[in-house]
């Protein structure tokens, strides 16, 4: 049986999550330096050192540094007016790019709680869901 559904890009997050497993994010850190990545990288730019990145998950909970409203739909689909921006993820000190959802775009302010969740963003050429990551306001 075939999918019907894709994910925008693989190594991002796990979906579908297995029983018990938890949504999260998945980034890596320098074992050197204690910086985290997301999307993560093969490399530290900080330390130049292989070998030294470990895998870890973030966090659910952030807080929005950043929000931008676009107002056409973007080229991979996503329906316009929506809102995207910068969540800090405290427990993690990092600092990552999101698309935002559950409330009108306009109203995603910096310092306002969000949790993580994972949804459609846009379809395939097939007309399939292509799953993203995005940002909800806590309620
Ligand atoms: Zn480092």
């Amino acid at each position: 049986m075939s999918q019907s559904w894709e994910v925008i890009q693989e190594g991002l997050f796990h979906y579908p999550l297995d029983p018990g497993q938890k949504l999260a994010l998945i980034a890596n850190r320098c074992t050197g330096c204690g910086k985290a990545f997301f999307p993560r990288r093969s490399l530290c730019p900080h330390c130049f050192e292989e070998g030294v990145l470990e895998d870890i998950s973030l966090d659910h909970r952030g807080i929005i540094y950043a929000s931008t409203v676009v107002h056409i739909p973007s080229p991979a689909g996503i329906k316009a007016p929506y809102a995207y921006g910068y969540v800090q993820i405290p427990k993690n000190q990092i600092r990552i790019f999101a698309l935002f959802t559950g409330a009108d775009p306009f109203t995603f302010k910096p310092g306002q709680e969000v949790e993580l969740v994972v949804e459609p963003v846009s379809e395939n050429h097939q007309g399939q869901d292509i799953i993203g990551y995005k940002f909800k306001p806590i309620t």
